[in-house]
């Protein structure tokens, strides 16, 4: 059983190269993770997500407000109570420690050792390989995807109630990666773990989070469930930090009550906005499909690019004068220099305040 809350969090750090400039790296956050709740931490590099995993795991102290660990104040948790596994980017490993001893430190502590392979065999599960092999090993005889899974199995050799991963698949194979990802999902379901979990990918978050926060500069931006940040987002940060390929954007401004973008026509808002108001409309690539002449807007295709594991191509095209990207599937082919046609979906366009970002709905 392991709920955790943030309440009000915050954390500066001064940067030494720059005459001690604070850094505000998270700011006032406020965060609730239920038992058994995966949830994952997205955002750009710099974002605060690695200092918020910090904070949550009682590595560094926050300069204000508080962090719970079932409702107890986190200070007040004796460390070795505290039940976390953590594998974070660098992954820490004790140099002139042989793989058996990082991985066993925990359980021999407790005089648990025979528990060790069992923990070993879970980890080989995740990562689809045998690491029995490199239990032998120092970290100096280990490649980065190796140490990974040290890291990992030690996280995992321990009474856990808390896993708190810090990008822990990065230095794994793409064929590896997908597949360690949805056997710690299953893995986490079986033991009823709770799991912070930071990354800056979102095919990564995607498969992993029951719920998903997103982070922008130190504060939480909007969370939920994948399809609903991508179908519906608050903001125009969410709306082109969600979505491969990238949404469609363009600026313009209000004339007599509809959207107004030079060269792309007038559009409708989904509510009255003031005339001369500039707003940014949004159209996600998969809502643009190509048609037959005549039916269309003509654009000519500047740039075809496959994208073979998703299954779809890419267009970058010029049309009304704008670049786009258009999403088609992978079996239909395409020239650079071809002229198509296209049909917009203008109702599943979005809107946003081009100053504030703020979705208009
Ligand atoms: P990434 O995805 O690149 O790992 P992140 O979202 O995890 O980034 P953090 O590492 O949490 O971001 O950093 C948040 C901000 O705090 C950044 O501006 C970073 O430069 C700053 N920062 C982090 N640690 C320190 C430190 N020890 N001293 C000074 N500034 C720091």
């Amino acid at each position: 059983m392991r709920t955790i809350t943030l309440k009000n969090v915050s954390k500066t750090f001064y940067d030494k190269s720059r005459k001690l400039t604070p850094v505000l790296a998270i700011k006032d956050f406020n965060l609730r993770v239920d038992d058994g709740e995966a949830v994952v931490l997205l955002g750009p590099s710099g974002c605060g997500k690695t200092t918020l995993l910090r904070l949550i795991a009682g590595l560094d102290d926050p300069d204000a407000g508080e962090i719970y660990y079932n409702d107890i104040p986190l200070d007040a948790i004796p460390i070795e109570e505290r039940g976390i596994g953590m594998v974070f980017q660098n992954y820490v490993l004790i140099p002139h420690w042989e793989s058996r001893k990082t991985v066993g430190f925990f359980l021999r502590l407790r005089d648990r050792e025979q528990e060790v392979p069992a923990h070993v065999n879970t980890v080989a599960k995740i990562t689809g390989v045998d690491i029995e092999s490199l239990m032998g090993r120092f970290p100096r005889h280990l490649s980065g995807g190796e140490k990974q899974r040290v890291s990992i199995a030690r996280a995992f050799a321990r009474d856990l109630e808390l896993l708190l991963f810090d990008e822990p698949f990065a230095n794994l194979d793409a064929k590896f990666r997908s597949q360690a990802r949805v056997e710690l999902k299953r893995l986490i379901q079986e033991f009823n773990v709770t799991l912070v979990y930071v990354t800056h990918d979102q095919v990564e978050a995607m498969s992993v989070a029951d719920r998903i926060v997103v982070i922008n500069a130190g504060r939480i931006v909007q969370s939920g469930p994948y399809h609903a940040l991508h179908d519906d987002p608050d903001s125009l940060f969410v709306a082109q930090f969600l979505g491969t390929p990238t949404i469609n954007t363009f600026w313009g401004r209000v004339s007599d009550g509809a959207w107004d973008g030079s060269y792309m026509g007038r559009v409708a808002l989904p509510r009255p906005q003031r005339d001369g108001s500039e707003i940014i409309v949004g159209i996600r690539p998969e809502f643009i499909k190509i048609c037959d002449a005549g039916a269309g807007i003509p654009a000519t295709i500047e740039r075809v690019i496959p994208f073979y594991a998703e299954k779809y191509t890419l267009l970058e095209v010029w049309l009304r004068k704008r670049r786009w990207r258009i999403q088609v599937p992978l079996h239909e082919f395409f020239q650079p220099g071809e002229t198509v046609h296209c049909l917009l979906d203008w109702s599943r366009a979005l809107f946003f305040n081009a100053q504030s970002g703020e979705r208009i709905r």
